[in-house]
């Protein structure tokens, strides 16, 4: 490499570091049995021990002993790796046990897993609009970057329209050419802003202009919706989304992610998604670990039910205390700093002071002036943790108060 282009490289860094956007990693290891504690394993404190309040497992499931058990006899069984993409050799019988439990738990005919949930967005949207080239996509603007990336990959037509504002959505059905097919890309739960999609109105308006309809229920199933099968299931609505995507690296507790739908649809999705077709897939020890906690979701509801209790007493207490959220609909409460340099050093308080980790929210993964910390609870924090948490974050809601009085 010529120095000038390595200059390049190190221009860029330089760049984000002066923007403060810069990203660095906080290294902990979570301790089994002990979730939602972790280790630090960084440079200044290691070994100190710390809460997470970010996290996105957020059931507490990848430390479900059961599925400690199925991952381990499974690598054990049939080694780390599965050895091939999923045409030439790395389809094992959990893969597809895994997919027939996926399809039944969102009543659908067939259902196709992939590496990870940015992987399925990314490759089932491009290949869409592959089967469909004269199609229009209309996504939400708040939409996640792997169905941006995905449509942006299809170089078809998009529109975007304003964030859960249904008579946006229907202004530019209305302006479609009702020939052309028309897909609507949404999510029902707003990662950043813990707020629901209006799901609802979206399918009646489906239905009404003819579109199909690509639902993301990444940080919904497993704890909304019977069996955990998400929001559009707890609206008793599933049927009327052709496309439901989620995850197994969130609620699930593994990884990967998954779409389901029609069979031809899945069928031929499988057959032309580039990021399903040419790459390893997952290994037989995380697809078992996912089909055990899949399975004890959809049987057993302590974990959601105690989860819904702390999100309550969380919101609750955030409000007693007016700490701002952008929404108390969900789980997810994202509380709003508005401004990247104080988000960054409330967070860095919270963890010197009250040994909290929560990760600081800054652009571009939000507008700037919205930056906020992203808090999520799980049924492992218990009462008096959620207590401790808001008190510390009162705290440090006052310090910068003062500081900037000052
Ligand atoms: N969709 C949404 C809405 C997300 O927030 C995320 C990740 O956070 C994904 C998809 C990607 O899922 P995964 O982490 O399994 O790749």
């Amino acid at each position: 490499m010529l120095d000038k282009t390595l200059l390049k490289f190190e221009e860029q860094i330089t760049k984000l570091k002066r923007e403060g956007i810069y990203r660095t990693f906080v290294p902990l290891n979570r301790q089994t049995g002990n979730f939602p504690s972790a280790v630090l394993q960084d440079q200044n404190t290691p070994g100190r021990v710390v809460d997470i309040w970010c996290t996105n497992d957020y059931l507490g499931m990848g430390q479900n002993q059961l599925a400690i058990g199925a991952m381990n006899k499974a690598t054990k069984e049939h080694g780390i790796g599965s050895g091939g993409s999923r045409n030439i050799s790395g389809t094992t019988r959990f893969h597809e046990e895994l997919e027939h439990e996926l399809a039944s738990l969102h009543r659908k005919e067939a259902a196709l897993i992939f590496s990870s949930g940015y992987a399925s967005n990314e490759a089932s949207i491009t290949a869409i609009a592959q089967i469909l080239p004269d199609c229009v996509f209309l996504s939400d603007e708040l939409n996640h970057a792997s169905l941006i990336q995905g449509i942006r990959n299809s170089r078809v037509e998009k529109v975007v329209f304003r964030h859960n504002d249904v008579s946006h959505l229907e202004d530019l059905l209305r302006n479609i050419d009702q020939k052309r097919p028309k897909i609507i890309v949404l999510e029902s739960i707003y990662s950043m802003e813990g707020d629901i999609g209006p799901l609802m109105a979206v399918a009646d308006l489906a239905e009404k202009y003819g579109a199909m309809t690509f639902l993301d229920e990444v940080h919904a199933v497993g704890i909304y919706g019977p069996e955990g099968a998400g929001i559009a299931a707890e609206l008793g609505i599933a049927d009327r989304f052709d496309i439901i995507q989620g995850t197994l690296g969130k609620s699930f507790g593994s990884v990967g992610g998954y779409i389901t739908g029609r069979a031809c649809v899945v069928d031929a999705i499988r057959s032309l998604g580039n990021s399903f077709i040419f790459t390893t897939s997952l290994p037989p020890g995380n697809v078992a670990a996912a089909l055990t906690t899949v399975r004890w979701l959809r049987n057993s509801n302590t974990e959601r039910d105690t989860l819904k209790q702390k999100t309550k007493l969380l919101h609750a207490l955030l409000q007693e205390n007016g700490i701002p959220v952008t929404s108390q609909d969900t789980h997810i409460a994202p509380v709003l700093i508005g401004d990247g340099a104080r988000c960054a050093s409330m967070a860095k308080q919270l963890m010197s002071e009250f040994g909290i980790y929560v990760q600081p929210v800054n652009f571009p993964s939000v507008p700037k002036g919205t930056e906020r910390l992203r808090v999520t609870p799980t049924p492992l924090h218990s009462d008096e943790d959620i207590r401790q948490f808001v008190h510390a974050l009162s705290q440090v809601f006052g310090n910068e108060k003062r500081r900037s009085a000052a």
